[in-house]
């Protein structure tokens, strides 16, 4: 049974006596930073020379320097940057201005787990990774609440580290929900595959082949839209609620009987097959190697998926079809 971790498990004093660099001010970077400082804890935010995100974060009451001078002033260094840059910043900022006792904390184990980041040895480092978006972890922790967060340590240097992870997991709310206990490797591999395998990858690719098969059956693509991606956000709903079973509950019998005989005839052995290989891929390094080579060779193949599925007819009509939705919360309207 997985360890679980509530307010009264951490000891916010903790990291209110330590002082905090949140390097980046993004997602994640805006909520940690906001919400520590309303813990009481001292918080300074580092951003290159000419960040965007620079006059935000100066707006809303921080103190903004360079990630280098963030790394040097602070002994709790939170890396909250796009993962693919994580490195070269560390390598540029970060690295030289560690010191014996430091904490160098990541919200994904991305570059430890594979490599691109080495931590010397006197160094705690740890992961705090809220189970959310980072703009709904600051809504939830305005309102008292809080979004769960998963909690590891790789390296526990001083002895205290995950008591460290805990009480900064309490200053931005995540003992409120609750916080499990992982690892560095146990996260980074299971985000990766649950996004590759079934939320974004296995998601997309189920909803456009479900659609392409309904138009070129000659169906109007605005009723397959319907079917096979408007209509998906009820049933996940209803998962999220209940599990499997509450789904199958608010769905007629006819539904959840289509559900059991032809579910496995489209996901089958081999798909199933091939998810395993997928996830040997990512265990062994080969995506993480693959990704960044796209990432640093200047993301050709990326932008060219990026602006054929933009292109597909799924996207297109659900485009205009949204502007006619007046229930939708949508930008593009
Ligand atoms: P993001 O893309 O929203 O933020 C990027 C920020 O990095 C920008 O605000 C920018 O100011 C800053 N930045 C860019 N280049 C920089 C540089 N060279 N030096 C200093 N700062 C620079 O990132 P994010 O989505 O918040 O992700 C940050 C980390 O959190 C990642 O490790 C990610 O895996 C993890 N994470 C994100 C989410 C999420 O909700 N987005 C959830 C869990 C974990
Ligand atoms: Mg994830
Ligand atoms: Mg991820
Ligand atoms: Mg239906
Ligand atoms: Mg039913």
């Amino acid at each position: 049974m997985a360890e679980l971790f509530y307010d009264d498990d951490a000891d916010l004093s903790i990291i209110q006596g330590r002082k905090v660099a949140v390097i980046g001010y993004g997602s994640q970077g805006h909520a940690h930073a906001l919400s520590l400082r309303d813990s009481g804890v001292d918080v300074r935010v580092g951003l290159h020379e000419g960040s965007k995100s620079k006059a935000k974060a100066e707006e809303q009451g921080l103190r903004v320097v360079t990630p280098a001078e963030a790394a040097a002033e602070a002994d709790v260094i939170m890396v909250l940057i796009p993962d693919p840059i994580q490195a070269q910043v560390y390598e540029e900022s970060i690295k030289d201005n560690l010191k014996d006792g430091d904490a160098l904390f990541f919200a994904h184990g991305f570059n430890v787990r594979f490599g691109f980041i080495k931590p010397p040895a006197g160094v705690d480092v740890a992961l705090v990774a809220p189970k959310g978006p980072g703009h709904l972890v600051r809504r939830q922790y305005e309102e008292g609440r809080g979004v769960p967060a998963i909690a590891a340590v790789e390296q526990d240097a001083t002895g205290n580290a995950f008591q460290l992870a805990l009480s900064y997991a309490k200053a931005i709310g995540g003992t409120r929900a609750g916080v499990i206990k992982t690892t560095f490797t146990e996260e980074t591999e299971t985000d990766l595959f649950g996004e590759q395998a079934v939320l974004c990858g296995g998601t997309s690719a189920l909803v456009k082949a479900g659609f392409e098969t309904l138009v070129e059956a000659g169906y109007q693509p605005e009723i397959a839209y319907f079917e096979c991606l408007h209509e998906l956000k009820l049933i996940v709903d209803l998962m999220y609620e209940g599990g499997l079973e509450k789904m199958r509950w608010s769905v007629s019998e006819t539904a959840e009987w289509g559900d059991y005989v032809t579910g496995p005839r489209i996901i089958t052995d081999a798909t199933k097959a091939e998810m395993k290989k997928v996830l040997t891929e990512i265990q062994d390094g080969t995506f993480a190697k693959n990704w960044m080579d796209e990432y640093h060779g200047g993301l050709k193949k990326y932008n060219e998926y990026k602006t054929q599925d933009s292109e597909h007819l799924l996207e297109t009509t659900g485009k205009e079809l949204r502007k006619l939705m007046s229930w939708v919360d949508n930008d593009e309207a």
